[in-house]
């Protein structure tokens, strides 16, 4: 008989009750200290002062409100992305899925505008992930997520991510625009260096394409920029984020710079509970704290100490972990073992970790991590690698 709630998770059998600060305490009251963070949605951990507070303050006054009325909280939210990103303009969704939505259209609304309406097809990359609505599982194109939902929503093609040759060579007549994750999160922890990024907005201003970032894992703060592609200086001409604006609040945005979203009028897109007055109010709380002098800062000098522990430790079980990947806060560690056998032992030592592609372990911890809650979690990565089996 198909259980009440649609079984489409594979879950772990542990049920989470209460969370504080870097740690979560299960039904049994058992403590795990939290490296995975909602897969970097936690971005603040759990119950952080200042998001209760703003979350239950704007609780008592109004939660929801149609986007027929004046939004405040949207505004003052979308002014201060547009003031530290690339962007001019934001609009509000619940989920990354439907930032990437939106920013698709927006990509094909500007190319109608322009008058080449053939022109529609979006590049995607190998490895991709933007969420699981129809449109966004062909975007990302892999078998797993597609395998049984076409026919194909068509206008994505794809190549190797990395790889601006083969890029290049993809673009046709139809090509309207790029869509990549800066550092691919799902399908392997990828980090595009410098060069891919560079490339890749000087082949969307060459071939006239709109470029997209995909920052929902690795936007705000995770990788110790706000934004992961400032590390390199090539902005996009449209982004969505999503997970750690809301600090587990369910919000989304799509950013953009006026041209890319010339098209967006009023009528052409919408939400009923994208960018309510709850869910803005939870969103500045988070930037309150992430853009607070000195913030990101510490993420980098914390990353630095965490890096550093991670490559001892993976030169010290070689036949346990393999390769560190990502950067900052958003990291993928490659295991010898297999990673879900991995990811069990540790949360049965107390850590809890994600997964990724190519049998990574994935570790997304809490921005608010400090230098004790690095020790302790490698000291668990320590003595679980110590008591693996035939592994030295
Ligand atoms: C999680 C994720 C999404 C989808 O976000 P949802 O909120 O689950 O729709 C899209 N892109 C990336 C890179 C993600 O990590």
């Amino acid at each position: 008989m198909i259980p009440a709630v649609m079984p489409t998770y594979k879950r772990c059998g542990i049920a989470l009750e209460r969370g504080e600060g870097v740690y979560v305490y299960d039904t049994d009251g058992r403590r795990y200290l939290d490296f995975l963070a909602g897969i970097a949605v936690n971005s603040l951990g759990h119950a952080h002062p200042h998001l209760v507070g703003a979350l239950t303050e704007q609780a008592n006054r109004l939660w929801h409100c149609s986007n027929i009325f004046e939004i405040p909280g949207q505004e003052r939210l979308a002014e201060r992305l547009v003031a530290a990103t690339f962007a001019d303009t934001a609009f509000f969704a619940n989920s990354g899925a439907e930032a990437i939505e939106c920013g698709i259209k927006m990509i094909r609304k500007y190319h109608h505008e322009a008058g080449n309406p053939e022109k529609y097809s979006i590049i995607c990359v190998s490895d991709a992930f933007h969420g699981r609505t129809l449109t966004t599982i062909f975007a990302a194109g892999q078998e797993k997520l597609v395998k049984g939902f076409g026919p194909a929503v068509p206008g994505f093609n794809h190549v190797a991510f990395g790889n601006l040759n083969e890029l290049r060579a993809a673009i046709t007549d139809e090509t309207a625009g790029i869509l990549v994750e800066p550092v691919q999160g799902e399908g392997g922890i990828r980090a595009a260096d410098d060069d891919y990024l560079a490339g890749l907005r000087k082949t969307a201003d060459e071939f006239g394409l709109l470029l997209m970032y995909d920052e929902v894992q690795c936007g705000v703060g995770r990788t110790g920029k706000l934004f992961y592609h400032e590390w390199s200086g090539a902005a996009p001409d449209i982004m969505a984020i999503a997970k750690g604006i809301g600090g587990g609040f369910p919000v989304g945005a799509c950013l953009a710079t006026e041209r890319a979203a010339s098209g967006m009028t009023a009528g052409t897109h919408g939400s009923t509970f994208g960018g309510n007055p709850l869910a803005m109010a939870i969103g500045n709380a988070v930037l309150d704290v992430v853009l607070e002098e000195g913030f990101l800062d510490r993420v980098n000098q914390v990353a630095d100490v965490l890096w550093q522990r991670l490559e001892a430790l993976v030169a010290a079980h070689p036949k346990v972990f393999t390769a560190i990947s990502g950067r900052g806060l958003m990291i993928g560690v490659t295991c010898a073992v297999p990673n879900q056998e991995m990811i069990a032992g540790l949360r049965e030592a107390g850590l809890l970790v994600g997964q990724s592609g190519g049998n990574m372990i994935r570790l997304l911890p809490p921005l608010t991590i400090d230098e004790a809650h690095v020790h302790e979690a490698v000291g668990i990565l320590e003595s679980v690698s110590r008591a693996w089996k035939h592994a030295a």
